[in-house]
């Protein structure tokens, strides 16, 4: 390998593009000073790659660049390119020739190429690497450089050694590794420090996960326990209900047929006494006819004794005069009996008349009887209703009174005595219309549950507080530092006369003023308006800066979106305290129903009384006629007894004095005889008819007994269907807040949570693990819930880095291996070489100097890989030890003796020499050419010089001048010529 070709073109001096040729044993090049023989090394330097500007000797970067000269302009770039044969492959290209290019511009851009394809710097180092035409090489010796190698300090003479012992690859791959092992390290460092910092954030993490799964896991079993047991309840309840439901069914069922049972037994008993009276009446009857007969008897006996007496005094003649007084007599009474007939006429139709009127005012006082107890059952009827109702105003009360509604924590905070100026919920401080209910407290939502306290510094102490006891969460409203909100009023102007606007929400609450602040801060800057038309509107009209809610609940949010729908049952306070109203509503209507009709009762009763007066007064006009009619009736009995008296004398009288007596006494005799007949049938009539009526009294008895006893089990039916109907009721409320619960607290509805939610142990067993879970939660206290997801993101980072670590550590291991290695074949060659070149050194300097001594050593051997090369030469007959007392020449000559033992033992392709031998005598030179001599074929030199016995060795030779002044040019030198010289 040699090299061929070196072009420039704006390279210092090279203005014009300039190229030298060259043979591939000794070229010369020769020139006057300053005609730029120098900057053609420098261009071989800096194509090769030389960074240094002193090297190349310029200020800076871009002085290599042509700079102009009186007559030509600066150039914009330089570019030098080299070309070498590589036919043998002693670089590790596979090219026979190889081009080298470097092209610089103004700007300080750097372009490389390599057989005209770019490349990098980096790319070129490395091909040169141990080729022996490296920067550290000593084939380029620059002008006066070359005693540098004896003044320079041992250890920068290192590196010639090291680049013919070609370690530097080796070097370079341990630099390279103990790079990598410095990166390794840092982010073996990096890696240990997060390492560090996750663990002590793992540990904390893992209890927090911990808990939180703990929390989880009862939290998702209490809920699954809490609502199966609702709606295990809700079943329960329901069945209950149902079973409630009809009982109740079947109780009014039975009540219905006791009561037509009732109806037919109280007519069967009334037909019995019918029966019974009648019968009595039969026996009054027939036991007056007996008296009548027995009289009628007596009076006939009493007739035949009067009769038997007469016939012994009377006379049968002068009788006339007494018959005759005895008919006037009969006329007188029968005129007096016809009068007292038409007088009880009279009274009997009298009677007739108060019996009617007795008859019809029973029938409207029976009517208006009947009307009370059906005012009375309806009283009833309201009174069971009014129970019902009083038992969910009691649930409602409790619920309001106790906050039974209220989050636990607004509970715990409420009449606690450890914190003052506690107020109440928003809620309870607010009192509206009932139309605007729903709106307030659409417009309110959770901050009617916000506690109004009176000072900011007391809610610290209360979160506090709620912290420590696990009592979840709370929002408070200090007094002190609440303000107001309002809609201010150039808005307020705008929509104020819109049709449907009603006001803003503040003006239609009451309060106490000194809840101002917070009622504003609420509700102040809330519009209420008719309807969600109107509300639309309005919000356009101030480009949705306030929030609008309708009557029915709809709002027109702040930013335009709309939240609403169908109308919602809200639980807050507000519509409970209206439902608790409602229900006080209806239990006072239904009472003051109760007063009507309880009213309406009392002048029933009143008119009533008239009646009973009424039928009592007919009664007692009917008792008065019968009384006067019985005077009657004994007076004209009496006077029909002295007529049939004054009958019988006149009769008897007649007898007597027709002598016809003894035929009317037998006539008496056969009329008492057949009276006495008659007497006894009745008698015997009237002891059967006794037997009949004893048994029908007997009978009524029983069937008396028997309706009381079933009035009793009605009464007892009618208790058992109270008892539940309010069970109903109580059921009914039960269900109810249930099923609340289940959409307030876990907004779910009955139906979804039935088909999810099943028991699956004993309820009661159930109950107490949910109060067991209850107390568990409690004591976990407060959980992240997000630190499951943490701790596994965190724990798998821990794990990742762990593992980077590891791999981290081996590749550290296998560099340490690496630079170890490199530092073994290091040394070994450092070593190799360095022998060999000792001992060439020993023999060129003997060669050179024609005897004498010359050594290199190492100054610190122990270390191979940092020890410096001194150098001690002794040229012959002299005695000295230190190069540093050395003449020029001496100097010179010896650092050509370590060159060239260099070479011996590592050749290399090309050597480029400036000026190398100009210190030196002529006979040195001699020596020096001829030992050039030795290399031909083996190594190829070009060589700047001035010396004429130099010349004498080149093959070729080039002249460099600088005709136009500032630009150097190539000129060809006839060898002949010169030799011959
Ligand atoms: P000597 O025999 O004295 O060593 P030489 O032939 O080696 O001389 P060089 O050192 O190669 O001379 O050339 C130096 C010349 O190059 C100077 O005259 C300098 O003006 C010119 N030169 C250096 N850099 C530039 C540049 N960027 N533009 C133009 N000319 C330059
Ligand atoms: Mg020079």
């Amino acid at each position: 390998m040699y090299l061929k070709e070196i072009q420039a073109y704006g390279f210092k001096s090279f203005a014009d593009k300039t190229n030298f040729e060259f043979t591939k044993d000794i070229n010369g090049i020769v020139g006057p000073n300053g005609s730029g023989k120098s900057n053609v090394v420098d261009a071989v330097r800096w194509v090769l790659g030389e960074g240094s500007n002193k090297q190349i000797r310029v200020a800076d970067t871009t002085s290599v660049i042509f700079s102009g000269s009186k007559s030509r302009k600066p150039l914009n770039s330089a570019m030098v390119s080299i070309t070498f044969d590589n036919e043998d492959k002693h670089l590790p290209v596979p090219y026979s020739e190889v081009t080298i290019k470097r092209v610089l511009y103004r700007s300080g851009e750097n372009e490389y190429f390599l057989n005209g394809e770019k490349c990098r710097l980096k790319d070129i180092t490395e091909m040169l690497t141990d080729s022996g035409m490296a920067k550290e090489s000593f084939n380029i010796i620059g002008q006066g450089k070359i005693d540098e190698i004896l003044s320079t300090r041992p250890y920068d003479r290192r590196s010639i050694f090291e680049e013919a012992a070609g370690v530097l690859k080796y070097k370079k791959r341990k630099e390279e590794a103990i790079r990598k092992l410095e990166r390794t390290n840092n982010n073996i460092n990096r890696v240990n420090d997060i390492i560090k910092e996750l663990e002590t954030n793992l540990e904390p993490l893992k209890e927090q996960s911990d808990k939180a799964k703990e929390y989880t896991l009862y939290n998702d079993k209490l809920t699954n326990y809490d609502i199966s047991l609702m709606i295990y309840d809700v079943d329960n309840y329901s069945n209950s209900l149902n079973i409630c439901r009809d009982k109740i069914n079947i109780l009014n069922d039975k009540i219905a047929e006791f009561n037509s049972n009732t109806a037919s037994s109280d007519v069967a008993i009334l037909n019995s006494k019918d029966k019974l009276n009648k019968l009595n009446e039969e026996i009054n009857k027939d036991s007056t006819l007996v008296l009548e007969y027995t009289k009628k008897m007596e009076q006939q006996d009493a007739d035949i004794r009067l009769l038997r007496e007469r016939k012994k005094f009377v006379k049968s003649d002068d009788q006339s005069d007494k018959i005759n007084d005895i008919k006037e007599k009969s006329l007188d009474k029968n005129n007096l009996l016809n009068k007292l007939n038409s007088e009880l006429e009279l009274i009997d139709k009298k009677i007739e008349i108060s019996e009617d009127d007795i008859i019809n005012n029973t029938s409207k006082y029976n009517e208006i009887k009947n009307n009370i107890s059906k005012l009375e059952a309806k009283i009833n009827d309201n009174n069971r209703e009014i129970t019902k109702l009083k038992f969910e105003l009691n649930y409602l009360e409790d619920d309001i009174n106790n906050g039974s509604g209220l989050p636990n924590s607004i509970k715990s905070l409420l009449n606690n005595p450890l914190f003052s100026g506690v107020h109440d919920v928003i809620g309870k401080l607010i009192d509206t219309k009932e139309e605007y209910a729903l709106a307030v407290s659409t417009a309110l939502g959770g901050a009617s549950n916000y506690l109004v306290i009176d000072e900011a510094s007391m809610a610290s102490k209360m979160i506090e507080y709620l912290k420590n006891n696990h009592l979840g969460r709370a929002t408070m409203y200090p007094l002190d530092v609440i303000k107001p909100r309002y809609v201010d009023d150039e808005n307020l102007a705008k929509i104020k006369k819109e049709h449907g606007f009603i006001d803003t929400l503040d003006k239609v609450v009451t309060y106490d003023m000194k809840y101002q602040n917070v009622i504003l801060n609420q509700l102040g800057n809330v519009i209420l308006t008719e309807n969600i038309n109107v509300a639309n509107k309005i919000s356009k009209l101030i480009n949705n800066r306030y929030k609008i809610v309708t009557l029915d609940g709809q709002v027109v949010n702040v930013g335009g979106s709309i939240t609403g729908g169908d109308k919602i049952k809200t639980h807050d306070i507000i519509s409970k305290r209206y439902e608790l109203d409602d229900i006080n509503k209806q239990i006072s209507k239904l009472k003051n129903i109760n007063e009507d009709y309880l009213s309406d009762i009392e002048s029933n009763k009143k008119t009533l009384l008239v009646y009973e007066e009424k039928i009592n007064s007919a009664k007692s006009n009917k008792l008065e006629l019968n009384n006067d009619k019985e005077l009657k009736l004994n007076n004209k009995n009496l006077l029909i007894d002295e007529i049939n008296n004054l009958v019988k004398e006149l009769k008897d009288l007649e007898t007597i004095s027709n002598n016809d007596s003894d035929t009317r006494e037998s006539e008496l005799l056969t009329s008492y005889y057949k009276i006495k007949d008659d007497i006894d049938r009745l008698e015997s009539e009237i002891n059967e008819k006794r037997v009949l009526a004893n048994k029908l009294t007997d009978e009524i008895n029983e069937m008396e007994e028997l309706a009381k006893n079933s009035l009793r089990e009605e009464q007892k039916l009618e208790k058992e269907l109270h008892d539940n109907e309010l069970k109903v009721s109580r059921l009914e409320v039960k269900i109810d807040m249930i099923l609340n619960s289940l959409n307030e607290d876990y907004t779910i509805t009955y139906k979804e949570a039935r088909s999810k939610y099943k028991l699956d142990m004993e309820p009661e067993k159930v109950r107490k693990e949910v109060s067991e879970l209850k107390d568990k939660i409690r004591d976990i206290g407060v959980v992240n819930l997000g630190a499951t997801e943490e701790y596994e993101r965190v724990s798998g980072r821990y794990e990742f880095l762990t593992k980077q670590k590891e791999d981290l550590e081996k590749a550290e291991d296998t560099l340490l291996e690496i630079i170890h290695d490199m530092d073994d074949i290091m040394k070994d060659k450092f070593v190799t070489t360095f022998n060999e070149i000792r001992a060439e050194f020993k023999k060129v300097f003997r060669e050179l100097f024609h005897g004498g001594t010359a050594d290199i050593y190492m100054d610190n051997p122990d270390d191979i890989l940092e020890t410096g090369i001194c150098l001690e030469a002794t040229p012959p007959g002299k005695n000295l030890k230190s190069v540093a007392a050395l003449s020029g020449g001496e100097k010179t000559f010896t650092a050509i003796s370590l060159l060239f033992a260099i070479l011996n033992v590592r050749p290399v392709p090309f050597c480029l020499f400036d000026e190398v031998e100009a210190a030196l005598d002529e006979q040195n030179v001699e020596g020096f050419g001829e030992y050039l001599e030795k290399y031909r074929g083996k190594t190829q030199f070009i060589i700047i010089t001035h010396k004429k016995r130099t010349m004498e060795y080149v093959d070729t030779l080039y002249g460099v001048t600088m005709q136009e002044s500032g630009v150097s040019k190539r000129v060809s030198v006839k060898l002949g010529e010169l030799k011959n010289k």
